[in-house]
């Protein structure tokens, strides 16, 4: 049915019913006429069993003026009503279809013996007082309507049938013995029903004919009312729909000449239809707007994109200045200031202890070529871990050289500064993973600050053991100078700060080396922390953990 066209489905169902009304009306129809043809038949034969009793009792009551001869003696002459009414029948029934009998269960002739129904009657009113049977039974291999009543005995029929038994009657038969009410035999009349039938079929043929032509006659009206009303109008929407989905919105049903309903639901169509339209042009008109907003962000965003490129270029020049810079400082500034550091250690060993005064300028010199060339160094690593270009190398380091090397390099500074420098490295402490250069350089960077912020006649120690808990390595630069706050604890790992920031400041530096120290550390997989208290010194402490240590298993 899914698939059905709404008039295949309306076609269908009423011819189903029509078809089911026709059948239905034909099996009705036909047991109605039948019933009625009954009736009729029935009434038939009523009627001809009134004739014969209306004959015998005729016979009856005439009997003293037929047995009698015209002078007034008595004579029989045969003719009493059981033989008339007999008679009757016989020549009635002679040569037609029609019968006509009177039958008994123990009938004086043969021709009153009862066949199987009239036999059933008499059985069934002599046991249950009825007094007639009818109905369509066979009769001589025909169908045919047959009609038995019930003889009650009267006063008349004693003289031959009534006491005493045995005693011969006026027609020379004994009698039987019977009384007054009881059941003497039976009238049976049998009908044709060819003519019934015949007009029942004819009245069934012409009552369906009939029924059937109403039958089309509605179904006509009503399929020409429908596909007026319904299947054309929604035909028309049909082809309305398909105009819109080609996506003209512009439609109009005509809804003048269909049903209330229909015409509703065109109304609702064309109103949606001139909304939707309405819809479609203000949307169209959005879409213009958005296109056209849509634009001039494309516009904007371009403007801002070759604005990026140009500060993108501008910063890949910067960035090469940078570059170039770099590499200008350090060739052009860490050449010429190693010269100058060599020439003033060399000049200063030739002045001898003569010339004091030189000595002190000599070493003046180197003091502060080699504060300036350690700032050019930390300037330089700095830029190349911001470009990302530093790397660490990951070697077996003894830290017993390293520590020897810093102590080298940091007395002769800390003489300067009147600060007692010393160092130590446990005996336990084992081979650690690292580069060799930047742990020098991340111990070179926390003494000379130690050195540098331990007011005159103070001390740096440097201390390198093995934290027995973690088996890590603990390398501290311990001082007892002015000490940090601890609010500028953690900030002073930060890149270019310092804690007297001001243009008054009496300590140089550029606030870039403890950054680094943290920088070298995390290359390695160290940490970096500070201890320190204002005014009793600061503890700086890399820790190498017991992963990046050389066990006796590796050497
Ligand atoms: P700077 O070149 O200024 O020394 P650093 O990054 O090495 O830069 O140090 C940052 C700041 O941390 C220093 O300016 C100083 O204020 C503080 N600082 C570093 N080490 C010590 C220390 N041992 N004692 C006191 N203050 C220190």
């Amino acid at each position: 049915m899914k698939n059905m066209g709404l008039r295949t489905i309306y076609l269908i169902s009423l011819t189903l019913v029509f078809l089911t009304a026709v059948l239905l009306f034909a099996v009705f129809d036909m047991e109605s006429q039948r019933k009625a043809s009954d009736q009729a038949l029935l009434e038939e034969a009523r009627t001809f069993a009134r004739e014969m009793d209306a004959t015998w009792q005729f016979m009856d009551n005439s009997q003293d003026k037929i047995n009698y001869t015209t002078e007034g003696a008595y004579e029989f002459k045969g003719l009493h009503c059981a033989v008339v009414g007999k008679s009757i029948g016989a020549i009635f029934s002679a040569g037609s279809d029609y019968a006509i009998r009177y039958v008994n269960l123990s009938p004086r002739s043969y021709q009153g013996t009862p066949d199987e129904y009239e036999a059933a009657a008499l059985n069934e009113f002599v046991s249950t007082g009825g007094t007639e049977k009818y109905g369509r039974a066979v009769y001589e291999g025909e169908e045919r309507f047959r009609y038995v009543r019930a003889l009650e005995v009267d006063e008349s029929c004693l003289e031959c049938h009534g006491s005493p038994v045995g005693e011969i009657d006026i027609t020379g038969y004994e009698k039987e013995g019977w009384t007054l009410d009881s059941v003497g035999g039976a009238i049976s009349i049998v009908l044709p029903t060819d003519a019934q039938d015949e007009s029942m079929f004819g009245n069934v043929v012409r009552d369906v004919v009939f029924f059937l032509c109403l039958a089309v006659l509605i179904g006509g009206v009503v399929w020409t009312i429908t596909t007026l009303f319904v299947f054309r109008p929604l035909a028309h929407m049909k082809e309305a729909f398909g105009k819109m989905q080609e996506g003209s919105l512009s439609v109009n049903v005509d809804e003048r000449h269909t049903a209330k309903e229909i015409a509703h639901l065109m109304i609702e169509f064309n109103a949606m239809a001139s909304e939707l339209d309405i819809l479609y042009s203000s949307l169209e008109e959005q879409v213009n707007d958005r296109t056209f907003d849509l634009q001039k962000a494309n516009e904007a965003l371009k403007q801002k994109r070759d604005d990026l490129q140009r500060l993108n270029a501008k910063l890949e020049q910067e960035a090469e200045f940078k570059s170039n810079l770099l590499s200008m400082v350090n060739h052009e500034l860490r050449t010429p200031l190693t010269s100058i550091i060599t020439f003033a250690q060399i000049s200063k060993e030739s002045c001898g202890e003569g010339k004091a005064s030189d000595r002190a300028s000599w070493e003046e010199i180197e003091k502060n070529s080699l504060i300036l060339l350690r700032m050019i160094n930390d300037m330089l690593d700095m830029a190349r871990s911001d470009a990302g270009s530093i790397t660490a190398s990951c070697e077996p380091v003894d830290l017993g050289d390293i520590v020897a090397s810093v102590r080298n390099t940091m007395v002769p500074l800390a003489n300067k500064y009147a600060v007692d420098f010393s160092a130590s490295v446990a005996s336990d402490v084992p081979l650690v993973m690292g580069d060799y250069e930047k742990i020098t350089r991340m111990l070179e960077n926390l003494g000379s600050n130690a050195v540098k912020f331990t007011p005159d006649g103070g001390s740096v120690v440097l201390s390198v053991e093995r934290d027995v808990e973690t088996d890590a390595v603990l390398l501290r630069m311990s001082d007892t100078g002015i000490g940090i706050a601890p609010a500028d604890q953690e900030r002073i790992f930060e890149k270019f700060f310092q804690v007297d920031s001001t243009s008054t400041r009496k300590y140089n530096g550029s606030g870039l080396g403890l950054a680094l120290v943290r920088e070298y550390a995390n290359l390695q997989g160290y940490s970096v922390r500070v201890e320190s208290e204002l005014g009793a010194g600061s503890t700086f402490t890399i820790e190498i953990p017991h992963e990046a240590t050389v066990g006796d298993d590796d050497v």
